[in-house]
C-alpha cells in the first residue's frame, strides 16, 4: 500500500522537487505552503507521514506539529531545518518530531528516512507491554501513575522493544530502529542505552525487565 505524505514547505522550488521526487518513489503526496494549509489538509485526510519545514511564513513548523498532535494526528514527523540551527534540532524533537534533516539535504536520504519512519510507525503500533506504556506525544514512558522522560534515541529504542516484547531483539535491529541510517553505533553504545533504560524502569518501579540474551541482544518482558 502506498504511504501518503503531507509535505509542508513554503519554498515553491523545493515543494515542487519534493512532490515530483516522492511521487516517483511511490509515495502519495499532499502539499501545503504554510501552517494554515497544513492544518486544513491534515483535517481532511489521514496521512502516514509528515514532512514539515520549521521556517514557515505564518508559523513555526514545530508549533504546527504540536497543533497537529493535539488534534490527534499521530503520524511520524520529519522536520526540515535550516543549516546551523543547532539547539533547534533538540526542540524539534521535543515538539513531537521523530527525525530531522538539515537543508540542503540529499533527496535519497530523505526517502530513506521516510521509509524507516513508515516502517517504524507500523511496528510501533503496539505501544504497551506489561505495565509499561509509551506516550508518543509527551515522549515519556508511563508506568501506572509515574512517568520517565526519554531522549529521542531512548524513545525509539524503547518503542522497538515494546513493539516486540517477549521476543529477542538483536543489537543490529535495535540500532536500525533507534539511530539514523548510516550512523556508526557500537554494540557497547547500545549496552549503555539499555543500562540507562533499566535504571528508568527501576525508578518507575516497573515489573517489566530488559533481559540480556548473551551474544544476541535483548528481550523486554
Ligand atoms: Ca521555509
Amino acid at each position: 500500500m502506498k504511504s501518503n505524505v503531507l509535505v509542508v514547505e513554503d519554498n515553491p522550488e523545493l515543494r515542487r522537487l519534493l512532490n515530483e521526487g516522492l511521487e516517483e518513489e511511490g509515495f502519495e503526496v499532499d502539499l501545503a505552503r504554510d501552517g494554515r494549509e497544513a492544518l486544513m489538509l491534515a483535517d481532511s485526510r489521514k496521512h502516514d507521514l509528515l514532512v514539515i519545514d520549521i521556517g514557515l511564513p505564518d508559523s513555526d513548523g514545530r508549533d504546527v506539529c504540536q497543533a497537529l498532535k493535539s488534534n490527534g494526528v499521530d503520524a511520524p514527523v520529519l522536520f526540515l531545518t535550516a543549516r546551523d540551527s543547532g539547539p533547534d534540532r533538540v526542540s524539534g524533537f521535543s515538539a513531537g518530531g521523530d527525525d530531522y534533516l538539515t537543508k540542503p539535504f540529499v533527496f535519497a536520504e530523505l526517502v530513506a528516512r521516510l521509509r524507516v519512519l513508515a516502517r517504524r510507525s507500523t511496528q510501533v503500533d503496539r505501544t504497551t507491554a506489561g505495565d509499561l506504556r509509551l506516550d508518543p506525544v509527551k515522549h515519556v514512558l508511563v508506568c501506572r501513575d509515574d512517568q520517565a522522560e526519554l531522549t529521542p534515541t531512548e524513545f525509539r529504542l524503547t518503542g522497538a522493544m515494546i513493539a516486540r516484547s517477549g521476543e529477542v531483539i538483536r543489537r543490529r535491529e535495535m540500532i536500525s530502529a533507534a539511530w539514523p541510517p548510516g550512523a556508526i553505533v557500537h554494540d557497547n553504545t547500545v549496552d549503555v542505552y539499555v543500562r540507562r533504560l533499566r535504571k528508568k524502569l527501576e525508578t518507575l518501579d516497573s515489573e517489566t525487565r530488559i533481559h540480556t540474551v548473551h551474544g544476541v541482544g535483548y528481550r523486554l518482558e
